[in-house]
């Protein structure tokens, strides 16, 4: 069977904060309310998971909500027992939580510690512009309590990456938002521009907090801020998906492959979607609590929803970027009701390819040739050695100040 990833609605749309973009605010009943998963899901669901991926011997769990840390340490304690119980031996477990991190502590580090969760922190930019939007109830601002649950991170040395929502407040800064990103030594971001649509109610247009033009100016600086003269350090995910699909590797990031995402989405009563966006009655793929997650899996309505990107609109079909782009997201063609016309992005995708180009096929090369020296250092190890010669790698440059110069494996690109 091939490796299954499933995200958890953990505690629906419960929150401790009240960010004025979520697209996660409202509930399918229009209001947020206090919900949690039933014990009976996880002694459900995980051991025919566990079975489901036991060849593949890879399982992936990803914990969003809401804030998933409303569920508290023991629903995870009891998370990670039945995970272990239920895995065949050799299993991988990955979990991945998403969270404002308003509420870790050292206990909370401790466990993600002990249990190698990576966390991925909501943090919109430095202060003044992170607590425009992302607020408490009460209007103030989220900043320095996101810093104290950064602070439980790197004290107890958890990997963790920054999300960082784009909208009229920090998309006119992408040079602030980097100094600050580097000032702070994150090592891992992910941008993600805002769009003001609910996940329940995928048949209306999205509304779009920034225009095409905003965002693709933003990425073309961010671009060249990270770029550092072929030596990227930061991993930015956008510029890393490009640079995977110039690479020839397959594209994590739904929206630049081929196929919209073959994980599934759990909320907090079993009940089964195809995607985060996509939380309607019309593609619900069944229940887990009340179904065999098999049945749920081969449900007719996911088979449909994998497939969604095809046919592409036509201007995709005629595209030159279409190998990198692979066509965008499907919840963001709704402008048109009938999903013909591309990504609202499209023309911020254009942009960015047409000023980064050259500079990410140089990546390519740059990856490419560190791939056949690596597989060169494995037919022959001492040829790490030879530190005065031309490096192997192809680059005409000598390995000292290449593949093998002290600071070759703190660049983004030798770790592509
Ligand atoms: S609709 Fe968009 S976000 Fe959902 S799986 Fe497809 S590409 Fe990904
Ligand atoms: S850049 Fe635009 S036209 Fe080209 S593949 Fe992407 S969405 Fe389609």
């Amino acid at each position: 069977m091939p490796p299954l990833s499933v995200m958890f609605k953990t505690v629906s749309t419960d929150c401790n904060l009240d960010c004025a973009y979520c697209y996660y605010r409202e509930s399918l009943e229009g209001t947020r309310v206090r919900r949690r998963i039933d014990p009976r899901l996880l002694e459900t669901f995980i051991p025919q998971y566990m079975a489901y991926v036991a060849d593949a011997r890879a399982a992936s769990f990803a914990w969003q909500g809401g804030e998933p840390t409303l569920a508290g340490l023991p629903f995870f304690e009891r998370v990670v027992a039945l995970q272990a119980h239920h895995a065949r031996p050799g299993t991988t477990i990955a979990n991945a939580l998403q969270t404002n991190g308003l509420l870790l502590d050292d206990e909370w580090g401790a466990f993600l510690k002990r249990y190698n969760f990576l966390v991925g922190i909501s943090l919109d930019g430095p202060q003044p512009i992170h607590d425009q939007q992302r607020r408490a109830k009460s209007g103030r601002g989220s900043f320095d309590l996101v810093m104290r649950g950064i602070d439980v991170l790197r004290r107890h040395g958890i990997d963790f990456n920054v999300l960082c929502v784009l909208g009229p407040h920090n998309v006119g800064h992408p040079g602030e938002l980097m100094a600050f990103y580097r000032e702070q030594g994150f090592t891992h971001v992910q941008f993600i521009p805002c769009m003001d649509f609910q996940a329940m109610e995928p048949e209306k247009p999205p509304v779009f907090q920034v225009t095409r033009e905003e965002y693709g100016a933003f990425l073309t600086s961010a671009f060249d801020e990270w770029h550092q003269d072929g030596q990227p350090s930061l991993s930015i995910r956008t510029f890393d998906n490009f640079l995977q699909s110039y690479v020839g590797v397959p594209n994590d990031l739904c929206v630049h492959d081929d196929k919209c995402d073959a994980g599934i989405v759990v909320e907090y009563n079993g009940d089964a979607y195809p995607c985060d966006f996509y939380i309607h009655p019309r593609w619900k793929l069944g229940n887990v609590v009340e179904q065999p997650l098999r049945e749920v899996l081969y449900s007719p309505i996911r088979a449909a929803f994998i497939r969604q990107k095809r046919p592409l609109p036509s201007a995709c079909q005629e595209c030159e970027w279409l190998a990198v782009c692979k066509s965008g997201c499907p919840r963001n063609r709704a402008e048109d009701g009938g999903g013909q016309v591309p990504d609202y992005f499209c023309a911020s995708y254009m942009q960015l390819f047409s000023h980064a180009d050259a500079r990410l096929r140089e990546l390519t090369s740059h990856v490419q040739r560190r791939q056949r020296y690596l597989h060169q250092l494995r037919l022959e190890p001492k040829l790490a050695d030879r530190k005065g010669d031309v490096c192997p790698c192809g680059s005409g440059k000598k390995q000292r100040h290449c593949c093998g110069a002290p600071d070759a494996a703190r660049s983004y690109v030798f770790r592509v």
